[in-house]
């Protein structure tokens, strides 16, 4: 069967089990190196992604992720966890540490002070049922993706139109806003079949 673990250093950890709970998969809280080895596939939470960068430096997580995101460990980051999956980050502290896990170049705090926060309803490629809430907290968005990078959804309207907010590149997926605190769980969903199609 299918474990899927949640990076448990900071942020909507707990929304993200509930929204693993709802589907019927098994969820564990990831904090330790060791925890790496039993698990199918990550989740690294929204919260604030300079934090979570230090706790993982501070964890001794940050190489150990590394080398099992770069060993193929399947992932999805929502918000923060976008930024730390990423490549190459825009807008952030000089010290903060990611996972280049995903082939894009994400702007940090993207949407600007008039539309920190939204929501809107958009069309994610690969998800079937109609478009689905997305909630945006202070999120960022992707500037610039690599060629192996497929793009699943962008902003449908309004000032930031067009705007990459949802993005896939073989196992790894990502999302600006948080599928964990709607209750629509096909993201999660989507996310559980790629990880047991890598398995
Ligand atoms: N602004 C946060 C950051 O830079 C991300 C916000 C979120 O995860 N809701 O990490």
């Amino acid at each position: 069967t299918l474990r899927i673990g949640v990076l448990a250093l900071q942020g909507d950890v707990r929304e993200h089990h509930a929204a693993l709970a709802a589907i019927g998969v098994e969820s564990v809280s990831v904090r330790r190196p060791d925890e790496l080895g039993s698990i199918d596939g990550i989740i690294i939470p929204g919260g604030e992604s300079t934090t979570m960068s230090r706790l993982l430096v501070l964890l001794d997580l940050l190489d150990p992720l590394r080398k099992a995101l770069a060993d193929g460990l399947p992932a999805f980051g929502s918000c923060a966890g976008m930024i730390m999956l990423a490549s190459n980050i825009l807008d952030t502290r000089p010290d903060a540490q990611h996972l280049d896990a995903l082939d894009i170049t994400v702007r940090r705090n993207a949407f600007g002070r008039q539309v920190a926060s939204f929501e809107t309803d958009l069309e994610l490629d690969g998800v079937t049922g109609g478009p689905m809430r997305a909630v945006f907290i202070r999120a960022p968005w992707v500037e610039s993706t690599g060629d192996s990078v497929e793009v699943l959804g962008v902003v449908p309207d309004g000032p930031a139109e067009g705007r990459i907010v949802a993005v896939r590149q073989g196992v790894v997926l990502a999302t600006s806003f948080h599928p964990e605190v709607t209750g629509d769980r096909r993201v999660h969903e989507f996310f559980v079949d790629m990880a047991r199609s890598a398995q």
